[in-house]
């Protein structure tokens, strides 16, 4: 027993730091491990398996397979019914890695481009630290999602009944965020990250000799005219006060230089920080791309596909979440100015079922999320862990002795 982590001697935010910084190095090789085997959506057995093993070893009660590969840790202390989530994603991407490290990734076209072994690996060097030093009165969940790349981890955990099954109270997130100072932490109350959405469009023509194009319907003609009239739908239908993004990412049609196609495909993707816009875009976007076709003489068939909801902290937990990095961080290294990003998120799913916050710890001047150059900034570790630490404990405080 480490008499510097139990005693009264320190701050408890120092004993905390101390504790953490002791264990940092097991868990700085844990982070590389996971890198170097990393796992798509749903199939992150390995991963799981090592989470599963040392949250047993902690003490943790252990639940696997709560939506395939997800794992949910938990540990009672005391007598209260509060209880709190927090958690961590698990899976990569189908990227190929490009970063020349000793612990790439040995899963060729799969990489950890997204630094979800380092959230891994945050959370269960919280998970040591609480089972072993831990001052808290509650219930944590530790909450380990398979998944959340394809947007589908998070939903099938609730639907699985992950709160009725390990009640929480609140659910915390984080997220590491390349380009902001290593060290420092973005707290945003509302909206902070996007909803996603998109369509898969097909044009509907009549192909033909290119040198006779009386004798056809052109569908690359009425493309062009589609995704220009959509430029109107945030300019012109969203308010100048919201926010809204639709980008066409996709366009394919034809072969040749001189024949012109019977169809032409387009994606386009759709994001907003409101309900009202999202339902705004679901209902203009096909209405206006369907009668742009007709005026042409063609037809469009706009397949929308909802995706996930924007990430929207709630206040109070917002406002806990900001207090607890200022005393793990520093108030300095709390971002006044971070901005609400259009990037996405499925934790989105669980802070509709749960109040709860989304931070984002400052990845440093590294390369960017998804990039096959991208790593995760193993300085981030003991930082996040101690902020988990920090607040589970403020979030499930001990009783105060009757005097
Ligand atoms: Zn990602
Ligand atoms: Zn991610």
């Amino acid at each position: 027993m480490n008499a510097a982590l139990d005693s009264a001697v320190l701050p408890r935010s120092l004993q905390i730091e101390t504790g953490i910084a002791a264990a940092n190095a097991e868990f700085v090789a844990l982070r590389r491990d996971l890198h170097q085997h990393p796992e798509l959506a749903f199939a992150e057995h390995r991963t799981a398996g090592k989470v599963a093993a040392l949250l047993q070893q902690w003490g943790y009660q252990v639940t696997t397979g709560i939506a395939g590969t997800g794992v949910v840790g938990s540990l009672r202390r005391g007598s209260s019914e509060r209880s709190l989530g927090l958690r961590a994603d698990m899976d990569a991407l189908p990227i190929h890695e490009a970063t020349g490290l000793p612990y790439a990734s040995q899963n060729p076209g799969v990489m950890h481009a997204c630094g979800h072994d380092g959230h891994t690996a945050i959370l269960l060097a919280a998970a040591r630290f609480l089972a072993l030093h831990g001052q808290f009165d509650g219930t944590l969940q530790l909450i380990f999602q398979p998944a959340e790349e394809t947007g589908s981890g998070a939903r099938r955990m609730l639907e699985e009944g992950l709160f009725e099954r390990f009640p929480c109270d609140a659910v915390f997130g984080l997220h590491n965020w390349p380009g902001v100072s290593c060290g420092h932490i973005g707290c945003i109350e509302g909206p902070a990250m996007a909803s996603v959405d998109q369509a898969h469009i097909t044009v509907h023509g009549k192909g033909g000799h290119g040198a006779e194009p009386h004798n056809t319907v052109d569908p690359v003609l009425v493309s062009a005219h589609v995704i220009t009239a959509l430029q109107s739908v945030v300019s012109r239908n969203v308010d100048p006060l919201d926010m809204g993004v639709l980008t066409v990412g996709s366009i394919h049609g034809g072969h040749a230089s001189n024949v012109i196609p019977d169809s032409v495909e387009l994606k386009l993707t759709a994001r907003t920080f409101r309900p009202e816009v999202r339902s705004l875009l679901q209902q203009r976007v096909p209405a206006l791309v369907e009668a742009q076709a007709a005026s042409f003489g063609a037809r469009a068939e706009v397949d929308y596909r909802l995706g996930f909801p924007p990430v929207c902290n709630h206040p109070a937990e917002t406002a806990l979440a900001r207090e607890v990095a200022q005393d793990t961080l520093g108030a300095a290294r709390v971002e006044q100015a971070f901005r609400p990003r259009t990037a996405s998120e499925d934790f989105a799913f669980m802070l509709q079922a749960r109040p709860g916050s989304f931070v984002f710890f400052g990845n440093g001047d590294s390369a960017g999320l998804h990039n096959p150059r991208y790593d995760f900034n193993d300085a981030i570790l003991p930082l996040a862990a101690s902020y988990w630490v920090a607040l589970a404990e403020r979030y499930l405080p001990l009783q105060q002795a009757a005097t």
